[in-house]
């Protein structure tokens, strides 16, 4: 059985990631969505195990001391990271397997594992990134501001990625992402052995 793909998106938080991963995982079958662990507080809707693995900085620590992440990162103010152990499994089980990671992270996979594919997804502009920062009505001032002041940042590091979308239609953005993924699935070094079989 060939070994699934590990796709990457990264994106300013606020830019829509995580609604056009919830699209895709409808639409397509066999893909796996690697449930993070941070140290941040859950967000009301946010489930545990679901939406992350919430635990504590202790905790957090001990599995970078362990080596069980994949990668992991500070984001205004708390931990982020990926369990390896999954990403792995799925992937040798045949899965295809995203990750929704800032861009710290997203470097560190991409010089583990060269073969991933990449994603950048900005929201299409600042001011949209910031009325939806402000809608989510989640966050802090302070935190808000840190997450608009951590967007730009991340926006210098686009260009290390294989795709840039422009989330400013949500539709649109989603088809692009899903037409990257199938087009992936395609390659001629995947499927060359389906037809000598
Ligand atoms: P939020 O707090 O809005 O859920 O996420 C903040 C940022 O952390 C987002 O850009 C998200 O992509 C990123 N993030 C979520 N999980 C991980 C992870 O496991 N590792 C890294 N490096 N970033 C993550």
């Amino acid at each position: 059985m060939n070994k699934g793909k590990l796709f990457v998106i990264s994106g300013p938080s606020g830019a829509g990631k995580s609604t056009v991963i919830t699209r895709l995982l409808k639409q397509l079958s066999n893909v796996y969505f690697s449930i993070s662990a941070t140290t941040r507080e859950p967000r009301r809707g946010e489930r545990d195990g679901v939406d992350y693995h919430f635990i504590g900085k202790e905790e957090f620590e001990k599995l970078i001391k362990d080596d069980q992440l994949l990668e992991y990162a500070e984001f205004v103010g708390n931990y982020y990271g990926t369990p390896a152990i999954p990403v792995d499994e799925k992937l040798n089980a045949g899965y295809d397997v995203i990750l929704d990671i800032e861009t710290k992270g997203a470097e560190q996979v991409m010089s583990k594992r060269p073969d991933a594919i990449s994603i950048f997804i900005f929201p299409g502009s600042f001011e949209i990134l910031e009325q939806r920062l402000r809608l989510r009505g989640t966050d802090s001032e302070e935190k808000i501001l840190g997450r608009l002041a951590q967007a730009k940042i991340e926006c210098q590091k686009a260009e290390m990625y294989d795709y840039i979308i422009i989330n400013d239609r949500f539709e649109t953005a989603c088809d692009e992402v899903t037409s990257i993924i199938t087009a992936e699935k395609c390659k001629t070094a995947g499927r060359l052995h389906l037809l000598s079989e």
